[in-house]
């Protein structure tokens, strides 16, 4: 009898299984067939999964079985051993005007970005909550800036704060501030309005100030190069206490190599995404580089790239350092220079991470459920599980093995649609 037990128990399960199976199918809006999932809850991908989305929510992940024909309406996508992930998260960007956001969102879409962080506020951003006519990544919106002329006496803290949470932004970013205590009366009333705040490392507060006084990000990695300086100790002092604290890192470092022209020409010219580009604005991007050049001259340009050089290398070793312990690093590519294209930046960027001794795997999570932490939201969001969003992207290879896969977008999925490479090339330039 006992023998038996394990038995009964593993056919109900099963049997359970199929019924679930059916349902699902049934009711999917969409089934994506013979892939291969990353699911970013471990390293190992699960091998030719059928996927069922139904309301924009993973109902199913299962082994797909050859050739079994499928009872349903849904719209199918075959896979054909594509690497189903989240969808990214790029979380320093700067919203363009109005004029250029479609082509942005779009861009960043075919990138494999299915959520932005946007990190200087204007009300108009705010419209973007609304259905644009065109597909957009979701949306984390910064109120507009905090700077050191923003007045923060306790009455307009609490009126500015008051008027950013009713307005529907999701967070502050400061720029830089008057003193501590404006900082401190900023947090107080930032929190009262739950509105997480981060930025700037803000150079006339003491680290200590700023590190244990709520901020969630800071950006650029500003001061911890300066730490560095005072020697290995103190450093160890402030990431613990960037650590104990849980604030989360966006380098932005690619972005910094770039404008510190630490990539040379050629590399700059083979960026991905760079075929999407207009040959007319590619051509402006090239005469604005020999421009500058020209303007710096050789010798300038050669003591600049070697003075940024040090800086790079010490980034790059304090980003390691950081993630050895476990402080977390978000992937931001703070956008606007030229031969940067949204959403295909997030390969320079976690390349830098890799640089830094980071694993494929770990410089995924940074792209996915670090953000989803980052937010709170990685109940909802971050890994491919049943019941999470399917904010999803499907690469034509495994990232895990080559992390240059995350540039081979075949499509993405986001608000219970597929949006194949094609289909978001065609609406670029319509
Ligand atoms: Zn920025």
């Amino acid at each position: 009898m006992h023998k038996l037990l394990p038995a009964l128990i593993l056919l109900g399960t099963t049997l359970h299984a199929t019924a679930q199976t059916g349902k699902q199918l049934k009711n999917a809006d969409i089934i994506i067939r013979h892939t291969n999932v990353i699911t970013m809850q471990d390293s190992l991908p699960l091998t030719d999964r059928l996927v069922c989305i139904s309301k924009n929510r993973i109902t199913y992940i299962g082994p797909d079985k050859q050739n079994a024909e499928l009872q349903t309406s849904a719209q199918i996508i075959d896979a054909n051993g594509g690497y189903l992930m989240p969808g990214m998260a790029e979380m320093h960007v700067h919203l363009p005007p109005p004029e250029e956001q479609k082509k942005f969102f779009t861009l960043s879409l075919m990138g494999g970005v299915t959520t932005v962080r946007s990190m200087r506020g204007k009300p108009q951003h705010l419209d973007l909550r609304k259905p644009q006519g065109y597909p957009i990544p979701h949306m984390y919106l910064g109120a507009p800036i905090i700077t050191r002329f923003t007045p923060l006496d306790e009455k307009s803290a609490d009126s500015i704060m008051h008027a950013y949470s009713t307005a529907g932004y999701d967070f502050i970013k400061v720029l830089d501030i008057k003193d501590s205590v404006s900082f401190i009366t900023l947090m107080k009333y930032a929190r009262r309005y739950k509105l997480p705040v981060c930025g700037h490392m803000l150079y006339n507060l003491s680290l200590e100030c700023l590190l244990n006084n709520g901020y969630s990000t800071i950006e650029h990695m500003g001061g911890y190069v300066d730490a560095a300086k005072e020697g290995q100790a103190y450093l160890n002092n402030i990431l613990a206490l960037t650590k104990v604290n849980h604030i989360y890192q966006c380098p932005t470092e690619d972005w910094y190599s770039v404008y510190n022209q630490q990539v040379d020409e050629t590399a700059l010219k083979q960026r991905a995404g760079l075929q999407y580009i207009h040959d007319t604005i590619k051509a402006q991007w090239d005469k604005n580089i020999a421009d500058t050049r020209a303007k710096m001259g050789d010798s300038a340009l050669t003591a600049m790239r070697e003075k940024y050089a040090q800086i790079h290398r010490t980034k790059i070793d304090i980003i390691g350092q950081m993630s050895v312990i476990n402080i977390m690093l978000l992937i931001g590519a703070d956008g606007g220079e030229d031969y940067m294209v949204p959403g295909f930046t997030m390969i320079d960027e976690m390349n830098i991470f890799k640089e830094a001794g980071l694993n494929n795997y770990h410089i995924l999570q940074c792209a996915t459920v670090n953000a989803a932490k980052y937010m709170k939201q990685d109940k909802d969001w971050g890994t491919v599980e049943t019941g999470k969003q399917a904010n999803l992207v499907l690469l034509a290879a495994n990232p895990l093995e080559d992390l240059h896969a995350v540039t081979q977008v075949e499509g993405v999925f986001i608000d219970n649609k597929y949006l194949s490479q094609k289909e978001l090339e065609a609406s670029l330039n319509p």
